[in-house]
């Protein structure tokens, strides 16, 4: 503890591995060998850096940026880049951490990273956005590149900052790379259903998950945390298979919409005015009831889909969600379940998804982005997704028959942990000592 001191979330998401692993190292104990376990837990290589830049009342500005490169076993480091004032070296280094396992689950060759700033870009104009990823890509890129570490998007990071990114990225390189970042625009080498990837898969994966109890999203009643890039294209997701989502949230409060979310209003608000959701309710008026603070969770919904941020469902949520009669809970968002609630939602044998394994379809899609940038070629939409859709599917299946291998049938958690650990176990120990 004292190596990686103060850094809770990275705590919390070794700790929740290691428990799962007990099982598969009684099986096969040449996993333990050789320190293994040890060196899957620390970061490669850890980049620190300041990013000074000029905001528009001709003030500089210093943020922190980071990049951990977590494992490099099955490929390059690959994971997104997050902008948000919260972030720090343990939420980074969380983050890689879980990354290495979902890019494993994933069966493409792609390594775990990470990386970010404390840059909170809440009200800054497009000009500033646009010095602050130039600024944050002047370091940046010493340490990427196609065949060395891939960032995407995250928290705070979309189509317009990566756009940034990759200019700054071929100014200072002098090469065409488009396989240096993904989740880039369409009209530079970006790849279709990216934007959509994350979301819809995770509805690809809870769809499968009911279908093992007989049922599916048709006629549910669903609520989806956060209403950004993930939460949008889940909610987009529920609608077509016949679901409705009744709620929705950015960090001030939630939305309730009884008569189902106006998708195409939160789009409007959130993508083109990148405004706040409390406008939703503004413009519809009646019906819409809008609470600012509190939990999204005391709306009662029988899918719930966290796809906001880390811990953003209690233990305590999670019991209302189990009374208010909830079946299946899919994580969109990056470990939003505290321990706690992953314990009361298994405990009441709810399905449950976790992040890493529901939320894979993102970076699934980003190592088809950098297969079409390597072939030169652009894929259709349904093609896109339909591939997004079989990793999906495959992910989902990998982990219940490694669930019921192990003799726990229907614990996802196990499942992803043991089926991802497995992966990159597998290839470390081939790669001898290094
Ligand atoms: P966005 O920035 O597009 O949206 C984030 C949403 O979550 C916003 O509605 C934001 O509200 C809300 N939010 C952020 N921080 C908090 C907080 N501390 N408390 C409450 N709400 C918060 O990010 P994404 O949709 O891309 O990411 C959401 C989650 O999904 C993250 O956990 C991310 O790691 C994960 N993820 C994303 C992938 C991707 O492809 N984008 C891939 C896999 C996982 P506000 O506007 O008020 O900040």
């Amino acid at each position: 503890l004292h190596r990686n001191a103060g850094e809770t979330e990275f705590h919390q998401a070794v700790q929740e591995v290691l428990e799962s692993l007990g099982r598969v190292i009684s099986k096969h104990p040449e996993y333990a060998e050789e320190a293994l376990i040890e060196r899957i837990c620390e970061p490669e290589r850890q980049i620190i850096f300041r990013v000074p830049w000029v905001d528009d009342n001709n003030d500089v500005q210093i943020n922190r940026g980071f990049r951990v490169q977590f494992n490099s076993a099955l490929g390059p480091y690959k994971g997104g880049l997050r902008f948000h004032p919260s972030v720090n070296v343990g939420i980074i280094k969380f983050l890689g951490f879980e990354q290495t396992f979902k890019n494993a689950l994933t069966g493409m060759p792609i390594g775990g990273g990470k990386g970010g700033s404390d840059f909170n870009p809440r009200g800054r104009s497009d000009r500033e956005i646009m010095r602050f990823c130039q600024s944050f890509m002047v370091e940046l890129h010493r340490h990427v590149g196609e065949y060395t570490d891939v960032p995407a998007g995250d928290i705070g990071v979309g189509g317009r900052e990566i756009g940034y990114m990759f200019g700054m990225y071929k100014r200072l390189t002098n090469r065409y790379e488009a396989g240096v970042l993904t989740g880039k625009g369409l009209s530079y080498g970006g790849s279709r259903a990216r934007t959509e990837a994350t979301g819809f898969g995770t509805v690809y994966f809870v769809e499968r998950m009911l279908a093992t109890t007989g049922t599916s999203f048709e006629g549910k009643r669903c609520v989806v945390s956060g209403s950004g890039n993930v939460a949008i294209y889940a909610m987009q997701k529920v609608m077509s298979f016949g679901g409705t989502v009744v709620a929705c949230s950015d960090s001030d409060g939630y939305i309730v919409d009884e008569n189902g979310i106006d998708l195409a209003l939160v789009k409007e608000i959130k993508e083109v005015r990148r405004g706040r959701i409390s406008e939703y309710a503004e413009l519809k008026g009646d019906g819409v009831h809008y609470v600012k603070g509190g939990s999204i969770w005391d709306v009662p919904c029988e899918v719930a889909l966290p796809c906001a941020t880390q811990n953003e469902l209690t233990g305590a949520d999670a019991k209302t969600l189990v009374e208010n009669g909830v079946i299946a809970v899919g994580e969109g968002a990056n470990m939003p379940s505290t321990p706690d609630a992953v314990h009361v939602f298994q405990k009441a044998k709810v399905l449950f998804a976790p992040g890493k394994a529901a939320n894979a379809g993102g970076v699934a899609t980003s190592a088809l982005e950098m297969q079409q940038n390597a072939s030169r070629d652009s894929w259709s939409f349904a093609k896109t997704e339909e591939r997004l859709a079989q990793i999906i599917h495959s992910i989902h299946d990998a982990c219940a028959e490694t669930a019921d291998e192990y003799g726990a049938p229907g614990d996802y958690v196990l499942g992803a942990n043991i089926t991802g650990f497995v992966r990159v176990a597998e290839a470390m120990r081939a790669l001898g000592v290094v």
